[in-house]
């Protein structure tokens, strides 16, 4: 019987747990390092999608945690950091349309929401947008896509754990575990937890907190540079995968860029990270190419997020088999997957088997490659 959770970090995945465990009866308490929503969850795309995801079992994953932010926002009453808008995407190359005529097929197969618009009917969606520089035809639209605000939905998810009896200490981490049937946290404050179970919910931090339970997770983060921009008088009112831009809405006017290119402008030297300001201003020229809307549009503030990547890609979620009182809940996409898979992790913590959709997704997978290196 569990009685007492500590969840390690306060992220998505931290507060969709804690609210899974609070939710269902049990005592938490959630350890935050900083500030809840200030790792990764606060410098993300946030795009909600299953948009070329594999194994089928990680797709259909994604697809379940598309539906949770779903049904979690319409039950709530202001729930609005959720925004199903859909996303629009095409390709300037001959290679670029191979690929993305591939992954419309097999999202198609997979009985995915997906549909080819001609340019027309893009500018219905999105009148802001400059007809130059569409194709003709062939862009494709996934209606299910969207965006999540991930702070806000941290916030709330927290207060419902919070409003069920969940104690939340922060600015203070773990720096020390100790695990059998039951663990011992300790913390740099020097305070010492004991807890029916531990959940390792520390992000791009998770194979820190695995190490100090004697575990080792390969992980191979990448940085993201999220450029964003001043308030701006044009509509955008959904995720855009242009060529040479990615943006959607980030509220109040502002728009939020990316592209996988700028990613590498992103340095860190002696503990500070720098971004070169070139690469910012080429992204943003590329925005203003695309919605004309842009041309007064300075970039307001630029971040630099730490994707939490296991080495196979794949999310690690759950129970670790020879440690019973030791949980996982790690990925990347977690704005995504994380109400949907945080709240699966939360109930398998309190004895609920999900072992069908689980599965795919237990720390063991590495086990044969750790013990054959
Ligand atoms: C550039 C970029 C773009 C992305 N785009 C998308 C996207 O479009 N769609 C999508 O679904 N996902 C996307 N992601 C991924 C997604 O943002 C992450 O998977 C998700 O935010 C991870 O949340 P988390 O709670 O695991 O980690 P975090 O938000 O980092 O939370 C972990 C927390 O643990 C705390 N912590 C660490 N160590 C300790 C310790 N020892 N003690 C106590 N606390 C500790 C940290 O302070 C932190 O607050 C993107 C990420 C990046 C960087």
């Amino acid at each position: 019987m569990v009685g007492h959770v500590v969840v390690i970090g306060a992220g998505v995945y931290g507060a969709a747990v804690a609210a899974g465990l609070a939710s269902r009866g049990a005592l938490v308490t959630v350890v935050e390092a900083g500030a809840p929503a200030g790792g990764t969850s606060s410098a993300t795309f946030s795009w909600t999608n299953s948009c070329g995801k594999q194994p089928r079992s990680y797709h259909d994953l994604s697809v379940a945690g598309m539906l949770a932010h779903r049904r979690l926002a319409a039950r709530v009453p202001h729930g609005d950091w959720y925004h199903e808008g859909g996303n629009l995407e095409w390709a300037a190359t001959a290679d670029g349309v191979d690929r993305l005529r591939r992954k419309v097929a097999t999202v198609l197969e997979y009985g995915y929401a997906a549909r080819w618009l001609t340019r027309a009917e893009v500018l219905a969606l999105e009148p802001d947008l400059d007809p130059t520089a569409l194709p003709a035809d062939e862009v494709a639209y996934f209606p299910r896509e969207g965006w999540v605000e991930p702070t806000r939905l941290v916030g709330h998810l927290l207060a419902t754990a919070l409003s069920r009896g969940a104690r939340l200490l922060r600015d203070d981490a773990v720096v020390d575990l100790d695990i059998d049937r039951t663990a011992a946290v300790r913390l740099t404050s020097g305070k010492r937890l004991t807890a029916d179970a531990v959940v390792n919910c520390a992000g791009p931090h998770a194979t820190r907190i695995a190490a100090l339970a004697g575990l080792d997770l390969p992980m191979r983060n990448t940085l993201g540079v999220l450029i964003y921009t001043s308030p701006v008088p044009v509509t955008v009112s959904r995720v855009v995968h242009a060529p040479d831009v990615h943006l959607r809405p980030d509220g109040g006017g502002r728009l939020l860029l990316h592209t996988s290119e700028v990613d590498a402008a992103a340095t860190v030297s002696r503990g500070r990270t720098q971004v070169d300001q070139g690469a910012v201003d080429a992204v943003l020229s590329a925005g203003r190419d695309l919605y004309p809307g842009l041309r007064d549009a300075t970039v307001e503030s630029v971040r630099v997020g730490e994707r939490p990547i296991p080495a196979d890609g794949l999310p690690v979620l759950g129970r670790v088999a020879d440690l019973p009182a030791f949980h996982f809940a790690v990925s990347h996409s977690g704005a995504t997957l994380s109400v949907h898979a945080g709240d699966l992790v939360a109930a398998e913590v309190l004895g609920e088997n999900h072992d069908d959709t689980l599965g795919p997704f237990r720390y063991e997978r590495f086990l044969p490659a750790l013990s054959a290196s």
